[in-house]
């Protein structure tokens, strides 16, 4: 129905490969292990494995883990669940930038020994106010002219742990005035005493960024080293360190826009920021656009890798309306959920002519358009839920619900006749009290036409659960555009209502992760975590409605 969008960088190989350029595609997802995975990375994550998948290639994740501060093992057990509940396997081990420690510290005391890379002991602000503006060329550290043999022993003192952090860095000797100011003696290593989940307390010094991607791209044979486009300036670095390196291979950085979606945040800082202070429950809290977050929400892998063919890969900076998210899980869930009758905001009916005519037991198919997924049996009773926005004691014209005097049929089974309210001293409607036309089961009343159909459930037979009613977390397209203001004075307070609703009892066993349509009401999944027999949670995925302007 939709299809895929154009993907310039699946096309560029596609060329290289018609032109005998390129043999074997090898590509890698690199995140930072400092936060979960969120719906951006799932763009980059179906971009690379893509396209190792489509041209037989590999991909390898690859932990960009340079800064030991702030990352944890918690993220990196995260992520590698994500990339595979996402569909995806890596090529061979996981990878660590930190593999490549010894490497790189070979390749920087080489850059020093050819004089391309100098101990420099300017302060941070003195180092910025060196470096130059745009418009301005910078000017040269006065530690720039250092002789190799003395940024040699300078350089094994920062490793061998002698000065403190931020004291000394190591620089590339490039150029003070080009007009990238990537080039102006960008830094290669800074001083950090600081734990390192993967190496532990053997360094003191961590690579920067820039001198270890396209190096780790080298010694692991990468072909297409695909970015997002704020890296399109470091491209001369990245290229200047791959040429003046005795590197094994030679890797093609590529940059694409990034995703950007609105309603939500995309920036780990920001949603750790949410989960620190207490705004949601977690990182996997079903209102966070992280991909755990959007698993317990109720997405699924086809629709999140549904999602990324349909915005695809241009290099052009836009922003995706979140409309296009719930397109694709709403297309997934209408297809694949089974269905399921839920009364949200319970109100009474109590059928006044029951009798032994009546079925007590109701077939229902658990998908309409999908006869092989077979029944479940509907009990029916007496007394029943209906959901109150479903009666109307005073309705306008075509109101086509239940209202007194007038018939609505029960889904899956009877036309019903509201024939009295029943209230208490302060008039809140205690029950209604309806006459069913025993002829009308899977069949059209005689003489008049029932438009109306209302879900329901049996009152005697229906299972309680917690129903989650999950919204946008903010109010606004845009909260994090205004930088003079704090992107959570866009918080929306009705993010999560929690309601006590009814569901019909074919849902007493639904296991974690079971995609439901609770009919007339929403698709909603099981809650991963909570959802068990004797306690169900299910949590609203998205509505039926679909709004997304194709
Ligand atoms: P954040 O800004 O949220 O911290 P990041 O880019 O620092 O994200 P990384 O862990 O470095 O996060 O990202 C891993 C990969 O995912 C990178 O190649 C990055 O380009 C890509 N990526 C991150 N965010 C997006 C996004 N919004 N759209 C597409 N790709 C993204
Ligand atoms: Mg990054
Ligand atoms: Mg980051």
């Amino acid at each position: 129905e939709t299809t895929a969008a154009p993907n310039f960088i699946r096309n560029l190989i596609t060329d290289e490969r018609a032109q005998g350029q390129t043999t074997k595609v090898v590509t890698r997802f690199p995140p930072e292990p400092n936060g979960y995975l969120h719906i951006g990375h799932a763009k980059s994550i179906c971009l690379n494995f893509g396209l190792a998948e489509q041209f037989g290639g590999d991909c390898h994740l690859r932990f960009d883990d340079t800064n030991p501060a702030k990352e944890e093992q918690e993220y990196i057990d995260s992520i590698q669940e994500d990339v595979r509940w996402l569909g995806f396997q890596w090529a061979g081990e996981v990878r660590y930038a930190s593999n490549y420690f010894d490497q790189l510290y070979q390749w920087a005391l080489h850059l020093i020994r050819e004089g391309k890379a100098y101990v420099c002991e300017l302060t941070p602000e003195q180092m910025r106010e060196y470096r130059g503006t745009l418009t301005e060329p910078g000017r040269p550290s006065p530690f720039r002219d250092r002789t190799p043999a003395e940024n040699l022993a300078e350089f094994e003192r920062m490793r061998a742990g002698e000065y403190p952090d931020g004291a000394k860095v190591l620089r590339a000797k490039i150029d003070m005035a080009a007009a990238n100011i990537n080039l102006r003696d960008p830094i290669l290593y800074r001083i950090r005493h600081a734990h390192h989940h993967q190496t532990g307390d053997l360094w003191c010094i961590y690579p920067s960024y820039d001198f270890t991607h396209g190096q780790s791209d080298a010694i692991e044979g990468v072909t297409h080293s695909i970015c997002t486009l704020e890296f399109e300036d470091h491209r001369p670095l990245y290229e200047w360190f791959l040429a003046n390196l005795p590197v094994p291979h030679q890797p093609k950085q590529t940059e694409f826009a990034r995703l950007n979606l609105n309603y939500t945040v995309t920036s780990k800082r920001k949603l750790k920021l949410l989960v620190d202070q207490g705004i949601v429950e977690g990182w996997d809290d079903p209102r966070m656009p992280t991909i755990a977050g959007l698993r317990r929400r109720g997405y699924t892998p086809a629709a999140l890798r549904h999602f990324c063919d349909l915005i695809g890969v241009t290099r052009s900076n836009g922003v995706v309306d979140i409309n296009m998210l719930y397109h694709s899980i709403r297309t997934d869930l209408e297809e694949n959920a089974q269905r399921a009758m839920c009364v949200l905001n319970p109100i009474k009916v109590v059928i006044t002519n029951m009798d032994a005519d009546v079925a007590t037991q109701i077939k229902a198919p658990v998908h309409p358009a999908r006869p092989e997924l077979g029944e479940r049996v509907l009990p029916f009773s007496a007394e029943l839920y209906i959901d109150a926005e479903d009666f109307m004691e005073d309705p306008p014209k075509k109101y086509f619900r239940l209202a007194p005097g007038q018939e609505v049929r029960l889904r899956n089974a009877y036309v019903i006749r509201c024939d009295q309210v029943i209230k208490d001293e302060q008039g809140h409607i205690l029950e209604l009290q309806c006459s069913l036309d025993k002829e009308t089961l899977g069949k059209n009343p005689e003489g008049r036409k029932v438009k109306g159909v209302i879900h329901w459930v049996s009152a005697a037979h229906a299972v309680p659960a917690e129903v989650r009613l999950y919204d946008n977390l903010f109010t606004v397209e845009a909260p994090d555009a205004d930088k003079e203001v704090d992107f959570l004075a866009h918080l929306n307070p009705d993010s999560l209502v929690s309601v006590q609703a009814y569901c019909e009892p074919s849902l007493a066993q639904a296991q974690p992760e079971t995609h439901y349509q609770f009919e007339r009401v929403g698709y909603f999944c099981a809650d991963r975590h909570l959802c068990q027999e004797g306690r169900l949670v299910f949590n609203r995925t998205v509505g039926l409605k679909d709004s997304w302007a194709k």
